[in-house]
């Protein structure tokens, strides 16, 4: 088995605890006919199929990695997603997610993708991420048609100035927008926010927390900064006047003029406190909260319900004296770690 695996490019596996890489090869990725066979794994994977609908972003929001990762922006065609959506309906799979960072970058993408599946008959539960501006009233009644349960839209922050910094391409407004659309077709927003960017205060994190209270956000994340080589922010280091803590470069452990990662990390907690409606995720997807959950036969409601559950715990546990000797000592350690870098 293990002969086998190296003799495969562009994996890593772990062999005897070593982890081993492979021979990096360039993909010819032909995003139409490069998808899996789904007759062969009919029966190994019930839970969720994924699948993807295009490839690369054509954006450039400025803590982001992904545009220098995948520069080239590809879709594919609705023709070949809709064989691969009949395949993963003969395996016998209820439930999709479309892995791209934005499962369509206009509203008519997501109109025609919609109007596919609904000639289909698919009744997938599913899953994508969009950007804001993708959302329309008209494809919004389509998304809920086709049963598109939940979309993760990357919100980053509810401050004006602060997406303007990031060139993120969106404002506070029309994400909110997006987010009142979605509600009245009853599709599940998943907000992902980022906390320090280069130019966050105390301000700009009280607008953002009084932006979510006021929207109708059902369920976010919240990421701390942190300064991946490979963004375009780790390139504008000097002009935006970002330093580290330590004595040299490491992505946590950033100092801007407005803010530090220690601050920031503090802030993550009242984060959690102060948000009051909508319910933490703290994985990557959805659909890893979601899709146990519906497949076991539980409605979205009571997955909701379940997860609003889990953040009354967290935050109980945020506000136990206790945890907070916790943190403090994981704070302590986080400074001294700091110090040893300088
Ligand atoms: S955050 Fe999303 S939209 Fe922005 S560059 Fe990254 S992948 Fe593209």
């Amino acid at each position: 088995m293990i002969e086998r695996l190296e003799g495969i490019p562009n994996i890593v596996y772990r062999n005897n605890g070593t982890v081993r890489y492979t021979e990096r090869r360039q993909v010819h990725d032909d995003l139409d006919s490069n998808y899996p066979d789904w007759a062969n794994v009919a029966g190994v994977t019930k839970d969720v199929a994924f699948i993807r609908a295009s490839q690369g972003c054509p954006y450039k929001c400025k803590f982001c990695t992904f545009p220098k990762a995948s520069p080239k922006f590809g879709q594919r065609s609705v023709e070949s997603i809709r064989d691969e959506l009949r395949q993963i309906r003969a395996a016998g799979i209820k439930n999709v997610t479309f892995t791209d960072d934005h499962f369509a970058t206009n509203p008519r993408r997501i109109t025609e993708i919609c109007k596919m599946m609904l000639e289909e008959k698919f009744d997938f539960n599913w899953f994508a991420g969009i950007r804001a501006a993708s959302i329309d009233e008209d494809n919004a009644k389509l998304l809920q048609e086709t049963g598109c349960k939940v979309l993760c839209v990357g919100l980053e922050s509810g401050d004006d100035r602060i997406l303007r910094l990031m060139n993120k391409g969106t404002s506070a407004a029309s994400n909110m927008r997006c987010l009142e659309i979605l509600d009245r077709h009853d599709i599940t927003a998943y907000g992902s926010f980022i906390l320090g960017f280069p130019g966050e205060t105390d301000e700009t994190f009280n607008n953002t927390i009084d932006w979510i209270n006021s929207s109708p956000l059902k369920l976010y994340k919240v990421f701390l900064f942190y300064l991946f080589p490979g963004s375009v922010i780790y390139d504008e280091q000097e002009e935006h006047h970002i330093g580290f803590l330590g004595a040299q470069y490491d992505y946590r452990l950033w100092t801007t003029p407005t803010m530090d990662a220690l601050k920031a990390s503090e802030l993550l907690r009242e984060f959690i406190m102060r948000v009051e409606k909508a319910a933490l995720i703290y994985s990557y997807s959805p659909m890893y909260a979601f899709f146990p959950l519906l497949s076991r036969g539980y409605t979205m409601s009571e997955s909701l319900d379940l997860l609003n559950l889990k953040t009354e715990l967290v935050k109980s546990e945020l506000s136990d004296s206790s945890y907070f000797s916790k943190r403090r000592f994981r704070r302590l350690k986080f400074r001294e770690i700091a110090g040893l870098l300088k």
